[in-house]
């Protein structure tokens, strides 16, 4: 397996450029999401590790071995773009088998590389069945199967799961992720759905308009984003973002707000008065009599075991993440407390998190 770097890497299509000065290192058997809205540039970044488009700047370093002129096909890597495109007139072993015979391996190689990538996959029992057969899971392993046939450096998947109902690509992430611990191959996994980033990759980088704006584990790029974008992209519903004028100053650890003081963790640097921004995400709201902010009630949505209750302020609208019993009257006046150390300031004007 490989580590994967990538060094300044730039894209441009003719004016317009889609990808602008990426770095991020993909340490060797790292799961790692590329998430982000449509059109930031995921997929074209992807596409430069996998040798199928040349980047207009920068590098791509395999187990530190540049490899940004090498053609695809020499560079070891499995682009793995549609999980269910398997060959129908073929059995099991025969779709697995298939990038080897291209190769032109021995057969007696094809037999045991299949039989070894079917034990993995725990797919012994399917080899001679038809793929049109096949369960929608059953198939996602064979398609799997003819990715790791040929012991690839690293496996690179464009949505694989894009196409599945909601329940199905739940179930699918599970088994990635199993896969993926058994046999710890560097994964580069493109999507747009923060769910799947958040419970199958060891890292996220987040991509807004071709720029990487963060690069953490799931739970730091929720707990600590890095920016208002970030904080927006991950998490549902989103965070919420109370707007206030103020200045801050290196130490301080409150916010004034209405007529209150906010307790902040504690703040790295002064900040001259103007536009700020503080985050609070939905489950650290709650309501209080001892209230930080004041609103009415504007509607609760219920889900079960809590319920979402959109609350309007002098600062915005304010969603609140409550239990499912909180008695809740619509038009009522009510207070707001936030969980101190779990907020997040931001600068208006950049949306950059102040730390
Ligand atoms: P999606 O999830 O919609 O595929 P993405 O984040 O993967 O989005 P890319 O496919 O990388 O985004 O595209 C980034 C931008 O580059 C888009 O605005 C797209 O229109 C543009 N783009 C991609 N390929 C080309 C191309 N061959 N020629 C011109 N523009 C392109």
């Amino acid at each position: 397996m490989a580590q994967i770097r990538v060094e300044n890497l730039r894209k441009s299509f003719d004016q317009f450029t889609a990808v602008q000065g990426s770095n991020f290192t993909i340490p060797d058997g790292a799961f790692f999401a590329l998430l982000g809205p449509s059109g930031c540039g995921k997929t074209t970044t992807l596409r430069m590790i996998a040798g199928l488009e040349l980047p207009t700047e920068g590098k791509i370093l395999l187990d530190d071995e540049d490899v940004t002129f090498r053609r695809a096909a020499a560079r070891d890597i499995a682009f793995v773009f549609q999980l269910f495109a398997l060959y129908p007139h073929f059995n099991v072993a025969e779709n697995i088998a298939f990038p080897l015979k291209c190769q032109g391996m021995s057969r007696r190689e094809i037999g045991e590389r299949v039989q070894e990538t079917a034990r993995m996959l725990r797919i012994e029992h399917l080899l001679s069945s038809k793929t049109s057969k096949l369960s929608g899971g059953d198939r996602q392993r064979v398609a799997l199967g003819r990715a790791m046939v040929r012991r690839p450096k690293a496996f690179l998947m464009d949505e694989p799961l894009g196409a599945l109902d909601a329940e199905f690509r739940h179930l699918m992430c599970g088994e990635l992720r199993d896969l993926h611990d058994r046999i710890k191959a560097t994964t580069v996994y493109v999507t747009h759905d923060q769910l799947e980033a958040m419970s199958m990759a060891d890292q996220i980088a987040i991509m807004n308009k071709g720029r990487v704006e963060q690069i953490g584990a799931p739970q730091e790029v929720y707990d600590r984003p890095a920016s208002m974008f970030v904080a927006d992209f991950i998490g549902s519903p989103s965070m919420n973002f109370l707007r206030f004028e103020g200045g801050l100053r290196s130490g301080d650890r409150a916010i004034r707000l209405e007529d209150a003081n906010v307790a902040v963790p504690e703040v790295r640097e002064d900040r001259a008065s103007g536009s700020l921004v503080l985050g609070v995400r939905p489950e650290h709201v709650r309501f209080s009599d001892g209230a930080q902010v004041r609103g009415k009630v504007f509607g609760a949505e219920y889900l079960g075991t809590t319920q979402i209750v959109t609350v309007d302020t002098a600062h915005g609208r304010v969603a609140a993440r409550l239990p499912s019993a909180a008695t809740v009257r619509i038009g009522e006046a009510v207070g707001l407390e936030f969980q101190s150390e779990r907020l997040t300031l931001f600068d208006a004007g950049s949306g950059l998190a102040i730390r």
